[in-house]
């Protein structure tokens, strides 16, 4: 298939000016001011006219098999679905399981990633869950790494948090290491996807296993990194010496009486003067979402929502003045580097054609995975399986 996109606004996430940009199959293949194609290539023309394209989103941490279960059997979240996915611009995600990883296995896991991609968008996932030991697919999650394709890193692993499985600082670094080998002979990245949780110990032992070892920081990704006001200050010192930190889109949080965004923290990361790089955004998508009233009773539950993810970027941009390119970082280039998605994450020659087309408003268009148009003018195009 082949897809041109005319006159159009590109944002690599860099601005890089008007421009076509010409789809041959699942590859960006031409970029320039005005593709011309011979006579036997016949695509489909898509006016970019007041549109801006920008990367396909990222989303690196997804519960696509479903989340939760934290109330009992009957709150398990379903499994998500493809349009879910798309309908946010989202045309990469990292699946990983969370609280439960007995009743969602990894084997599980890589079925749902594999299913995923015969639908149309890119699928990756972590090895393992809250707990440690961690629960892999082969024998360790060094073999996890080296084996298995869909595999790229480890987590959710559980820290300062009351879910964790509490281990042990040299269990911790145990991982760690494996996951950086495991890495380095894959040619994957091996982050070690950290779920942290409200307790006060915050990045302690992240931070005890960095003072005592050679492991480099970035082979950490702490995620969650705004669920409170105390956590997410400690981010900043933390991004100073070289840490990355994530965001969760899709949750609330307790920042005391104030009412925090997502858009919001990122405008103060971002007025703050730290560096964009070391920030990535997801949207804990598929997730449960305990609903509270005024008085702080569970009302209800709801699930995340991948879409989230770049509802909150626009916002950025919008309404707390972060520039376009910055804010598209942190769900496209950034993700991409660290999570080492080579053709991903950025608009050039060669690498996977997975774009969004953003109308006047910054709403999302179109959407091309791999090629493939999922999205035309705000409607479905390609449905999951089983979605009517
Ligand atoms: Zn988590």
């Amino acid at each position: 298939m082949f897809v041109l996109i005319k006159n159009v606004d590109i944002y690599q996430p860099e601005p890089i000016g008007k421009k076509d940009v010409f789809i041959a199959g699942k590859t960006i293949a031409l970029i320039e001011e005005n593709v011309q194609l011979g006579s036997s290539i016949q695509p489909e023309i898509i006016d970019g006219t007041d549109k801006k394209l920008v990367p396909g989103f990222i989303d690196s941490h997804v519960h696509i098999l479903g989340g939760g279960g934290e109330g009992s059997y009957k709150t398990r979240t379903p499994e998500i679905m493809l349009s879910d996915i798309v309908s946010g611009g989202v045309t990469t995600v990292i699946g990983c399981l969370g609280t439960d990883g007995v009743t969602r296995t990894m084997s599980n896991l890589v079925a749902k990633a594999r299913g995923l991609e015969e639908e149309g968008v890119s699928c990756f996932i972590y090895t393992g869950s809250y707990q440690v030991p961690v629960r892999t697919l082969t024998e360790s999650v060094l073999d996890d790494l080296i084996l298995i394709d869909k595999i790229i890193g480890v987590g959710e692993i559980a820290l300062s948090d009351h879910r964790s499985s509490q281990p042990t600082k040299a269990a911790v670094a145990n991982i760690v290491a494996q996951a950086r080998v495991g890495g380095m002979l894959s040619g994957k990245a091996g982050v070690v996807n950290i779920h942290m949780g409200d307790g006060k110990r915050m990045l302690t032992m992240v931070e005890e296993i960095l003072n005592e070892t050679e492991i480099p920081i970035t082979q950490f990704l702490p995620t969650h990194m705004a669920r409170n006001q105390s956590l997410w200050k400690s981010g900043f010192d933390y991004v100073k010496k070289g840490g990355l930190i994530d965001i969760t889109t899709s949750s609330t949080r307790d920042f005391g009486d104030r009412e925090v965004t997502s858009a919001e923290l990122l405008a103060e990361y971002y007025k703050k003067g730290l560096p964009i790089e070391q920030m990535t955004m997801s949207s804990d998508g598929q997730g449960s979402l305990p609903i509270f009233d005024h008085s702080g009773k569970l009302k209800g539950l709801d699930v995340g929502k991948v879409s989230s993810l770049y509802e909150e970027v626009r916002s950025a941009i919008q309404n707390f003045n972060v520039p376009i390119e910055s804010g598209l970082k942190v769900i496209t280039s950034n993700p991409a580097r660290i999570l080492k998605l080579t053709k991903k994450g950025l608009i050039k020659e060669g690498n996977d054609a997975d774009v969004v087309l953003l109308d006047k408003d910054l709403n999302v268009d179109t959407v091309i995975s791999n090629g493939q148009i999922m999205i035309q003018e705000g409607q479905v195009q390609v449905k999951g399986t089983f979605e009517t």
